[in-house]
């Protein structure tokens, strides 16, 4: 940079800045046991503490919390953190506590007493954080209250819900813009992990915030294994998968409908997981109850409805499952993002079918909305479609829909790890084309597989479709194989389902140029399930480890949590437990240099699991 620009004052700005930048450093080793920033954060906090606005685009996982937290430990004043979820407000501010920051909450769920005490610490200054739900910020009293404190910055976190057309919408942020107007020297920084451009532009214009910076980050996620395969029968590929790869994991598995959730969860408890179901329709008590087991304990499956989610920040999740295709890449990344958020390996584990389109489908045309917005939602499930049937590596394509390229295949998703295998499904095409169109486009795909295979069902007689030329022309190709034929043309583009119609389908202009045999197409050969001998499993822990040692320290942290009645993730993460694993440290001065480790829980919790250690090496 050139010198002589810099004028006196400057220069003096520039030293206290690199100052402030450094005791930012020292509270992430100090207090937070972390040895470096990662991606943007050092940015996102110098442009906190020097006061000006961010808007902060991070996939889950990605180290959003800090990013507000250090600028709220470093200015003067108590820094205010808008978040939409009450339930979850006491494990954040538990496991701040556990790292020796003042920080509270209010909501609805404390009496008169607690409240007072809380609103007291902020006016005099004792409150380093504050988590405050929306509709309480918006009160005269709160805003009065904080008008007469001193205010380090506002967080808004899932930012994402000032958005109306986002399923997390919450009316009470729209109310947010006042944040500017009432306090205008406070900085403000919104925070989301919702990826796509017209959010992005939606939070920046309703909070008032085109002017502040924007952070977007890399939106990979390179600890999380993306496997999306064909559903055969659901159950026994499900129960597999989790016996198989996460037998005593927590992990979330994502259905369509409410009753298909409790059916699950009380066939996975028959089968001995400890699985719980979550949806809107459940009463609050009981929602706020399962939600409250998952958090807390550590193999709780949970089985859910979209409605599961938002603002989980367990770290330690290690699966997310699709039972069913989510309607948009932009949920089914979202959804997925849930998994790992410590940045040990997890698996995002889908299965689906043509069944799963039909259904989408019929959800889109009944729900209300512009033609535009049905549009838009069309196009966004054909993308989906889309991921869901390449034969090239997922998280290109993945990354390539938010908007970033990662260069190489992954290596770490289905498609690189067993490449698939295509077929020439010119002549299958042209047929299954010919026999939609043949048959008026008025039938779904199981009538259409009846006259290919020369079936004389009663519709193909009643219709007098056994007399077409392409009746019984595809003999040659089983039911699976035409299913897999059709799936794939829809995937494609070539046929659309016409859902009014119970799913017929029907021709689009694009598959002219294959029946008129100007155009190859090459399918993807479907994998059959549950035949192959060999399978590639995951194991969730890295290569190496001591179990017997990761199982006491569990055992350790299992009870340090009790006794602070918090959950285990709060003492450490499993990060944490394996970075002991691996460096089987044997001094307070060893114990701390491991990651995640600051002065607080050295003091704490070093001694008790140094013990563990001792002990482990003892008895080897
Ligand atoms: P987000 O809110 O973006 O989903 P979190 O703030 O919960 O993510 O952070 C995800 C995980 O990464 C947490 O376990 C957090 O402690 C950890 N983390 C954040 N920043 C760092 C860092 N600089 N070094 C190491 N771990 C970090
Ligand atoms: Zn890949």
């Amino acid at each position: 940079m050139d010198n002589t620009l810099f004028s006196p004052d400057t220069k003096a700005q520039q030293t206290h800045d690199n100052t402030l930048m450094s005791d930012a450093l020292h509270i992430l080793q100090h207090t937070f046991g972390y040895t470096e920033f990662r991606g943007q954060q050092a940015a996102i906090i110098e442009a906190l503490v020097k006061g000006d606005d961010a808007l902060v685009l991070m996939p889950t996982g990605g180290g959003k919390s800090l990013c507000y937290q250090i600028p709220a430990l470093l200015r003067h004043g108590c820094g205010v953190v808008i978040s939409p979820l009450i339930a979850l407000m006491q494990d954040q501010v538990d496991a701040l506590r556990q790292m020796g920051v003042r920080a509270s909450f209010l909501n609805s769920t404390l009496d008169s007493t607690a409240t007072e005490y809380i609103e007291q610490s902020l006016c005099a200054g004792k409150l380093d954080l504050l988590y405050i739900a929306p509709e309480r910020l918006n009160q005269a009293h709160t805003l009065a209250l904080l008008q007469g404190a001193t205010l380090a910055l506002f967080a808004i976190d899932e930012a994402h819900c000032v958005s109306q057309w986002g399923h997390d919408f919450r009316s009470d942020y729209l109310k947010l813009n006042l944040l500017h107007e009432r306090f205008p020297h406070v900085p403000r920084i919104a925070l989301t992990a919702t990826a796509d451009e017209d959010t992005r532009n939606e939070i920046a214009q309703r909070l008032d915030l085109e002017g502040a910076h924007r952070f977007i980050s890399d939106f990979d996620r390179p600890n999380i294994r993306y496997r999306i395969s064909l559903k055969h029968n659901a159950k026994a590929q499900l129960l597999r998968f989790l016996q198989d790869e996460h037998p005593r994991d927590a992990g979330i598995i994502y259905c369509l409908s409410r009753k298909k959730t409790e059916k699950i969860a009380h066939w996975l408890q028959t089968s001995g997981f400890d699985a719980l179901p979550y949806h809107a329709g459940l009463t609050n008590d009981i929602r706020a109850a399962h939600q409250a087991r998952f958090l807390r304990d550590e193999n709780v499956v949970i089985v859910a409805t979209i409605a599961f989610g938002m603002g989980i920040d367990k770290p330690d999740v290690r699966f997310v499952v699709h039972l069913d295709m989510p309607k948009s890449v932009e949920s089914y990344y979202q959804e997925t993002g849930r998994a790992g958020r410590d940045g040990a390996p997890a698996d995002a584990w889908m299965i689906y079918g043509l069944e799963d389109v039909i259904k989408l489908k019929q959800m889109m045309e009944g729900s209300q909305g512009s033609d535009a917005h049905k549009r838009a939602e069309q196009y966004r499930l054909n993308a989906m479609l889309g991921l869901c049937e390449i034969t090239s590596c997922r998280r290109q394509a993945l990354l390539h829909y938010f908007g970033d390229t990662l260069a190489q295949p992954c290596g770490n998703c289905d498609t690189c790890l067993e490449p698939v295998s295509t077929w020439d499904g010119t002549e299958a095409s042209r047929m299954a084309l010919s026999a939609c169109h043949r048959t008026g486009q008025r039938f779904g795909v199981g009538h259409l597989i009846d006259v290919l295979r020369g079936r004389e069902g009663d519709k193909v007689l009643q219709n007098d479709h056994h007399l077409l030329a392409v009746y019984g022309l595809g003999k040659d190709l089983d039911n699976n194989q035409w299913r897999s034929v059709f799936r794939q043309l829809v995937a494609r583009g070539y046929l659309s389902v016409d859902t009014p119609r119970f799913g017929a389908l029907r021709l689009e202009e694009k598959c002219r140029s294959v029946l008129r045999g100007e155009k190859t197409i090459a399918l993807r050969r479907d994998i059959k399930p549950l035949t192959d001998g060999k399978r590639q499993t995951t194991a969730p822990l890295p290569e190496g480890l001591d179990i017997t040692l990761w199982e006491s320290l569990r055992d350790r942290r299992r009870r340090f949590a009790e006794d602070q009645g918090v959950p285990p993730y709060v003492i450490f993460h499993d990060s944490t437990l394996q970075a002991m694993c691996a460096a089987m440290p044997q001094s307070m001065t060893e114990f701390a240099t491991l990651s995640g480790v600051g002065a607080r829980k050295l003091d704490k919790y070093g001694m008790g699991f140094l013990q563990v250690i001792r002990e482990h090496l003892a008895n080897s």
